[in-house]
């Protein structure tokens, strides 16, 4: 009998940061299965090129019951053993405060925190076969007081509090946990801001590096982190935002 093939599992691996992770882990000859809530390879990502026959495709909405069980069901009944989870998949809303309703700030923990959670949760049975590397992308914002912000910045500090436990409670068996945490990163999730709302130029005088980040510089972290053997890392938060949250 063959042995399953290795693969990654990558959330929100359609567009922005989730793709250029999902670029970089097969230019780094990993095997990747690329989830969203569309379930197929989309149109116009150049991902192909670098596929070779080791990208797949599988739907998967994080907030909705039983998606991410299936999802890795049936990349196991496709004769992959799961090595690796990036829970990429996430979103941003923002407004005052004082008139910030408690449905939107559930939705955004909804997504960013209990989705990413149940993620973890799902993919458990899996990697502890042989033991494996969650990687949780949160945010810089974890740590800061950020206007408007407080249902983002809540759902990116419990992002830092799962990993932490899950990191703890599953290295018996052999799974480490990281939380990634992006700064100002160019993509959908703020390209308008960054280009109308004054926001490029605050980050070009904020950031001690000149500005907002690429996906690719989040991508190419993620892909050392799995070929970095560090048996011993696991449970950190590790923040890749130009400096920008320690700079005074
Ligand atoms: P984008 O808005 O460009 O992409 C968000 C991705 O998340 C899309 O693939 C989207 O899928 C997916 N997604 C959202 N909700 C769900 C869901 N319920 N189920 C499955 N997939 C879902 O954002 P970024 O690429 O910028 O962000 C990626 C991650 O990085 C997020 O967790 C974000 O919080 C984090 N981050 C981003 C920063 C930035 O400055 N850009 C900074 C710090 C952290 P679909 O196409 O179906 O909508």
């Amino acid at each position: 009998m063959t042995e399953p093939r290795a693969i990654i599992a990558v959330t929100g691996g359609n567009r922005g940061i989730g793709a250029a992770i999902v670029s970089r882990l097969l230019q780094r000859g990993h095997t990747v299965a690329l989830l969203s809530r569309e379930g197929r390879v989309p149109v116009g990502q150049d991902l192909l090129p670098a596929a070779h026959g080791r990208l797949f495709a599988y739907a998967c909405d994080i907030t909705a019951a039983g998606s991410a069980r299936q999802a890795f069901a049936r990349i196991a009944a496709d004769g992959f053993r799961l090595a690796g989870l990036v829970n990429n998949a996430g979103i941003h809303m923002e407004g005052p405060s004082d008139s910030f309703t408690s449905a939107d700030f559930d939705m955004v923990l909804l997504t960013n925190a209990s989705g990413t959670f149940a993620t973890c949760r799902e993919a458990f049975p899996h990697l502890a076969v042989d033991g494996g590397l969650i990687i949780n992308i949160g945010s810089f914002f974890d740590r800061l007081g950020v206007k408007g912000n407080a249902a983002y910045c809540a759902s990116k500090a419990a992002i830092g509090a799962i990993t932490r436990c899950l990191a703890v409670e599953w290295a018996a068996q052999g799974i480490r946990v990281l939380d990634v945490a992006p700064g100002p990163i160019e993509t959908d999730l703020n390209r308008a801001a960054l280009k109308e709302g004054g926001l490029g130029r605050y980050l070009a005088k904020r950031n001690p590096t000149g500005g907002a980040g690429q996906p690719e510089h989040v991508a190419r972290l993620v892909g050392s982190l799995f070929d970095a053997d560090s048996a011993f890392l696991t449970g950190e938060t590790i923040y890749i935002d130009g400096g920008q949250g320690i700079a005074h």
